[in-house]
């Protein structure tokens, strides 16, 4: 049996493995368009910013690894064109084509850059190809203006800022972050416009090049940069399917069921090109995230090889680092949570990540979404320097469970000074939801 796969990150290259492990008979060949498999995108805003020197430290595995040590075939720079799923064939940018006798589809999402603006010479990350373009452009000092205030423009700028650049940041939002509940986020927010220069409520009206730096003209004003970022979202790398009928959802996500199969029995499609399900609403939804998409390409991988795996969707558990605050969010936000008709509320917990007698620790704050009527878990946000992460990862566990506020206060919680007080924020939270 074939097995092909289109694109070798992380979906890719987990259904890979994972096809050739349970079909070792089977013949398991990867296509990518770019120049590297199997590396960390989310490692890349660190090599940007100089936490990580080399870009290499970011390969997970060299390529060897699959094709000597795993069985698996790689072919790297190769695009796949389009796809012929009634005669089961691929076809490549050179003319070439392949067959197949079970297909997966990872071939990721690109960065939503507006129209007007992808040939002023602003730069967007994606790809590890991508990242070592924009480090190379870096130069020490040198001003950085990022567009989008979501979690990679947030990332982006605290890395930048940290590796020395100035460091701008543009959105259109009248609130920064706004994924992140203004209850909770007031002290981080005044922290992160401390360290870098904040335009809201701004339009980018033109982007031109001078010599070697940019000026960018918004609603507001006209700023100098040595280089202009693009983190204004991703969208769906699937223009290749078009004239296909493979089916995919208007925003171009390729729709797939449990086990991470398309309309087409023999085609499967995983990671940030597809949909799975919302755990939380049970509905069908988007969560562009590096377990995620691990997770739906080995259970793709092994569909595709013939052991049956169920891939029960994600609640969308997302952390980052933003300056030395750990932030974190998952499940539903409040207005997405009344968006899906839960009679939701919030309770927001401002505490200290330790015992008060404990040296060290910080503020944190916590903040969980519950269903009024039936005390179920929806969603739950945390913001910390300290602990941060291990609290939000323990609250997505109950939320991913379906636990109510009574099971989170009762669930017991390892206690220890350094790690936390005795009633630790995340109980004070539940708690309060009680009553
Ligand atoms: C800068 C950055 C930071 C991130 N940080 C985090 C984080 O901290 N935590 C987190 O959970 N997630 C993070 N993510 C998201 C995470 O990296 C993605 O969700 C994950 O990599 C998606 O895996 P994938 O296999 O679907 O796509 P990708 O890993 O993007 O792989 C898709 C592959 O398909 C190839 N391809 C595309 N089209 C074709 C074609 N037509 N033919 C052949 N090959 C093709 C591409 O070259 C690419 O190698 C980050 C992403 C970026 C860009």
């Amino acid at each position: 049996m074939r097995i092909v796969i289109i694109g070798g990150g992380a979906a890719g290259m987990s259904a890979a493995s994972k096809a050739k492990r349970i079909n070792a008979d089977s013949e398991v060949i990867v296509y990518d368009s770019g120049g590297f498999v199997s590396y960390a995108e989310c490692g890349i805003p660190y090599f940007l910013g100089g936490k990580i020197d080399d870009y290499g430290k970011l390969i997970h595995y060299p390529i060897t690894e699959f094709t000597e040590k795993r069985g698996i075939i790689v072919r790297t720079n190769t695009s796949v064109s389009s796809i012929n799923p009634e005669k089961k064939e691929i076809f490549f940018d050179n003319g070439t084509s392949e067959s197949y006798d079970r297909l997966i589809i990872c071939t990721g999402a690109s960065p939503k850059v507006p129209q007007k603006f992808k040939d002023s010479g602003a730069l967007a990350i994606r790809t590890l190809d991508s990242g070592i373009d924009i480090r190379k452009k870096l130069k020490p000092g040198m001003k950085v203006t990022i567009i989008g205030d979501g979690v990679l423009g947030m990332e982006l700028a605290s890395t930048l800022k940290e590796g020395g650049y100035g460091t701008r940041l543009i959105s259109h939002h009248s609130d920064l972050f706004p994924r992140i509940s203004r209850e909770i986020s007031r002290q981080f927010l005044e922290d992160f416009r401390n360290e870098i220069e904040v335009e809201l409520e701004s339009e980018i009206l033109a982007i031109e090049k001078t010599n070697s730096n940019f000026t960018v003209k918004t609603s507001k004003g006209t700023h100098e940069s040595g280089i202009v970022i693009f983190a204004t979202g991703i969208v769906p790398n699937t223009s290749f399917l078009k004239g296909s009928s493979i089916e995919t959802t208007s925003t171009g996500l390729i729709r797939t069921n449990e086990l991470m199969q398309t309309n087409f029995p023999d085609i499967y499609a995983a990671g940030d090109c597809a949909t799975s399900r919302n755990i939380v609403t049970g509905k069908e939804s988007w969560n562009p995230l590096a377990q995620v998409s691990n997770k739906m390409g080995r259970v793709a991988g092994s569909n595709a090889a013939g052991e049956r795996m169920i891939f029960p969707g994600s609640i969308g558990t997302t952390l980052v680092k933003i300056f030395d605050y750990e932030v974190g969010f998952a499940g539903l936000a409040l207005d997405e949570s009344i968006k899906a008709s839960f009679n939701a509320k919030r309770t927001t917990v401002k505490a200290r990540s330790r015992a008060a007698y404990y040296e060290g620790g910080s503020e944190i704050w916590v903040e969980i979404i519950y269903d009024v009527k039936s005390g179920k878990l929806l969603g739950s946000q945390i913001i910390s320097k300290d602990g941060g992460a291990w609290r939000l990862n323990a609250v997505a566990s109950a939320i991913q469970a379906g636990l109510t506020v009574e099971d989170l206060f009762y669930t017991d919680f390892g206690y220890t000074p350094p790690f936390g007080p005795v009633w630790d924020p995340i109980i004070i939270a539940a708690s309060l939801s009680m009553k």
